[in-house]
């Protein structure tokens, strides 16, 4: 926790918890990616079609939770929950509940990056309206 000795991958990010420390490369089900120069899961181009896609991710907004005010207002927050969900999705097959495997912290730093908060506020390693990647993931 607090640095980054635990990731082999290069790009994880340090992280609040224990819980959310996990590297790319831990991940087994997505082991088989990891060869030639693929040395991080954020730069397998499967991936990112599949989970960092507007356009793909926009399937939360049509799930209905969400009036079109909420969406244009937390847009940004929405997209990130939706591609925190579509990356277990990929990377899982399925999402298994009760068997939730965290997002690894160089995924959740693109995300962030690729969908910024409006405040822009920062405490600590946290975005304020973000609570940990994985609970985000699941929460539908
Ligand atoms: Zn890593
Ligand atoms: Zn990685």
């Amino acid at each position: 926790m607090g640095n980054t000795a635990w990731c082999k991958c290069g790009k994880c990010i340090p992280m609040p918890t224990r819980d959310e420390s996990c590297c790319c490369t831990e991940i087994q089900d997505v082991a088989h990616y990891f060869e030639g120069d693929v040395i991080c899961i954020t730069t397998v181009d499967d991936m990112l079609d599949m989970c960092m896609e507007e356009n793909r991710l926009d399937f939360i907004r049509c799930s209905c939770r969400y009036s079109r005010a909420a969406y244009s207002r937390d847009r940004n927050r929405i997209l990130r929950k939706a591609s925190y969900q579509a990356f277990s999705t990929w990377a899982h097959s399925y999402l298994e509940l009760g068997n939730r495997i965290p997002i690894p912290s160089c995924m959740v730093d693109l995300i962030r990056k690729k969908f910024p908060d409006n405040q822009q506020h920062y405490v600590g390693f946290f975005w304020s309206s973000d609570y940990p990647a994985i609970d985000m993931a699941f929460d539908f």
